[in-house]
């Protein structure tokens, strides 16, 4: 067989920002920045209620507005009759002040897939994917404005990271899409889906979720806790995607939650993924690998292995074998990989494998008795697949 080249990853037409060794920078704490309004959906269900009785009203009142906020979607006073009226409009601005502000949307011609992109107070965009598919709906959430991680591939962390998202700005994108839901706005096949919504969360928008760990564990309580205290989601079909950092993997495994955990591998060794998952100098294959087998260990839940395949860089079929005697090493059905073609980003070195490459290499996995799914590419056309969304506006 001929022998197919290495291509390396390096950065075309942007500067990739480097520490004083040279190393890709790595941003774990976030900039200081002014932080968004404290909102509802920041609250705990008992600090919801502290909260109403220390604005001089009777605690059944918390339970009126997170079924006006996480059952009916709404944070217009308008709809909230009953509340008293004197007082309701200061009451809601107060409790729930206005987080995202909808500067642009884009819908492929089926229009069953939107993409929102969002203002926050502060003037940072982020953006959120709305995508139906036959039997659920998937929305792709963000977790930071901006990324510090660093992956030469992704457009999101050419800028760096602007800063932490609250909990109440990930909820919000949910309730917002449920909105959208509810008033039509989504396309493709909705006969007969009535009171449907957003029935699975990948945490594959912008940002490293696991940098932004207390946030991201406030928000995921509010979106499994039962409504109308939450939005009664099912903590099975939420998706934490992080490039591996292996404490916060850890920290997840114990919080008790039957959460799906993905792992952004993209390289069984460590001399390409030191390039290509900058944070690889910290925590190694063989370490972060480990560690997902620990969470599978710690929650019985199957843990994926997300692969971007790039030509000529990181989808030669030793890679393929290499990537399946390390997870064969590590166990049986503890795991799956799901390559996803490479969404363009720009640059001539980072366009997709072929369809013949991409076919021996789940062969490969697949003959090792690995699982294995290749991911769609939904959304490609508005600039909305993995990878791809960046503040650019
Ligand atoms: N920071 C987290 C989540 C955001 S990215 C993480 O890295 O997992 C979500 C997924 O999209 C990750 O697997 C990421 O590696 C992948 N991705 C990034 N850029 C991509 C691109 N251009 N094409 C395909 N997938 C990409």
């Amino acid at each position: 067989m001929n022998q197919r080249p290495q291509v390396r990853p390096t950065t075309e037409g942007w500067t990739q920002a480097k520490d004083e060794t040279g190393k890709p920078r790595l941003q774990f704490a976030e900039p200081k920045r002014k932080q968004p309004p404290a909102h509802w959906a920041d609250l705990s269900v008992d600090e919801r209620v502290e909260k109403v009785k220390e604005l001089g009203l009777p605690g059944f009142r918390a339970k009126q507005i997170s079924t006006h906020y996480f059952t009916h979607y709404t944070d217009q006073p308008s709809d909230m009759t009953d509340l008293p009226a004197a007082g309701r409009d200061e009451l809601v601005a107060q409790l729930l002040p206005p987080l995202l502000t909808e500067v642009k949307r884009l819908r492929t011609d089926k229009g069953d897939t939107i993409k929102f992109l969002w203002r926050l107070f502060d003037g940072a965009l982020v953006e959120s994917v709305l995508m139906r598919y036959p039997g659920r709906i998937t929305l792709c959430v963000s977790s930071q404005a901006g990324c510090g991680m660093n992956c030469p591939f992704c457009a999101t962390g050419q800028a760096g990271l602007t800063r932490n998202m609250s909990a109440a700005e990930i909820v919000a994108q949910i309730v917002v899409a449920n909105a959208a839901i509810a008033k039509g706005e989504l396309g493709g096949n909705q006969k007969g889906h009535e009171g449907e919504r957003v029935s699975n969360i990948v945490f594959m928008g912008m940002g490293e979720p696991l940098a932004n760990y207390n946030r991201l564990m406030s928000a995921i309580r509010t979106m499994v806790a039962p409504q109308p205290n939450g939005l009664g989601m099912s903590a099975r079909q939420i998706t934490v995607s992080s490039v591996g950092l292996a404490p916060a993997i850890s920290k997840l495994a114990a919080e008790e939650l039957p959460l799906t955990f993905a792992l952004s591998l993209h390289a069984p060794d460590d001399e390409l993924r030191d390039e290509l998952i900058p944070v690889n100098s910290r925590w190694k294959v063989d370490e972060v690998l480990d560690t997902a087998k620990a969470y599978f260990d710690a929650t019985g839940r199957r843990v994926s292995i997300e692969y971007a395949l790039i030509k000529d860089m990181n989808d030669h079929a030793w890679r393929a074998d290499l990537l399946a005697e390390k997870l064969n090493a590590r166990g049986k059905g503890w795991v799956h990989v799901n390559p996803i073609p490479l969404n363009p980003t720009p640059g001539s070195i980072w366009t997709s494998s072929t369809p013949f490459v991409i076919d021996e290499f789940i062969h490969r996995l697949e003959k090792a008795g690995i699982p294995t799914t290749l991911r769609d590419t939904r959304g490609k056309e508005i600039d909305g697949a993995c990878g791809q969304l960046a503040a650019a506006n």
